[in-house]
This record gives structure tokens, C-alpha cells and sequence, in this order.
């Protein structure tokens, strides 16, 4: 199974997405209605600078390296609030390890078993020839394919 959490208000963005500024993203953090703190800004800036997939973790000890440390808890809060708001989105691949993913174009997923990396697949690949009747009352909020790859002969 696959989740992606997040708004969905960015239903009009394109894939592949355009690398984003400083200023481009302290506005969209101003625009979906939090405060561009400069520490809100810099975390930001590592997930949203260029489109790409990194956990938490990732994300703090890029910070850790910085001059000015953010607290661990910080880099948390900040990433749920962007998730809130839409700006990124997270991918849980498996209970222990979440992905966030600064396109929010919908787009789907290689999934490297060896590396645990995501790699995206633009959504004009993938075609779906028969789609299954919705839960009654239910609309389809979004359709996102995890394509799970492995390495040719690593197995045995
Ligand atoms: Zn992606």
C-alpha cells in the first residue's frame, strides 16, 4: 500500500517541476498561510530548492552541518507544517521511514529496494486501461503507482 498525506492544493502543477528560489519559496510559505521564519525558509530551501525525495533525517543532518544549528524538533514541525500545507508531500514507504517529496505535481514512483531510494516516473508513462468502480459517495482524490525495483540477480 501507498499513502501520500498532504493538501492537495496543487492540483494545477506541472511535472516536471521547476527548481524554486529562496524567495519563490519563503512566498509560497507566505501564501499558504504560514509565517516565512528564516529557519522555516532554510529547511525549505534544502527539500524545495530543486524537486527531490528526502527523509527527515536526511533533512537534519544537512541542517546539523550548518553554522547555526535548528533543533531537531524544529526540522520535525517544520516539515509537518509544510506537509499540512501542501507544499511537499510524504510518502510512507513503510511504517519506520517516510519519504518527503518536494513535487507535488501527482507523479508516481520507482521504489530501489537496495538503496531505498525514490525515483520518479513522470505520469504520462503510465496509462491505466481499467479503473475499478469507487466506494459509493467516494470521489478519487489521487492515483499513485509505487513501482518496487531491485537489482538483476542480487537476490540469491
Ligand atoms: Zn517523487
Amino acid at each position: 500500500m501507498h499513502f501520500v498525506s498532504g493538501v492537495n492544493g496543487f492540483k494545477n502543477v506541472q511535472f516536471p517541476q521547476a527548481a524554486l528560489s529562496r524567495e519563490q519559496i519563503a512566498r509560497q510559505i507566505q501564501e499558504c498561510g504560514l509565517k516565512p521564519t528564516e529557519q522555516r525558509v532554510r529547511i525549505a530551501e534544502i527539500l524545495m530548492g530543486t524537486p527531490k525525495h528526502m527523509t527527515a533525517d536526511q533533512i537534519l543532518s544537512i541542517v546539523r552541518a550548518s553554522d547555526d544549528p535548528i533543533s531537531k524538533a524544529t526540522v520535525y514541525n517544520t516539515l509537518k507544517a509544510l506537509t499540512d500545507h501542501g507544499l511537499v508531500r510524504q510518502i510512507h514507504l513503510d511504517p519506520e521511514r517516510s519519504v518527503y517529496d518536494s513535487t507535488r505535481a501527482s507523479h508516481h514512483h520507482f521504489h530501489d529496494l537496495d538503496t531505498g531510494e525514490l525515483l520518479d516516473i513522470n505520469p504520462s508513462e503510465i496509462e491505466f486501461s481499467r479503473f475499478p468502480t469507487l466506494p459509493e459517495g467516494m470521489e478519487a482524490e489521487g492515483v499513485e503507482i509505487v513501482i518496487r525495483v531491485r537489482r538483476k540477480g542480487d537476490r540469491w
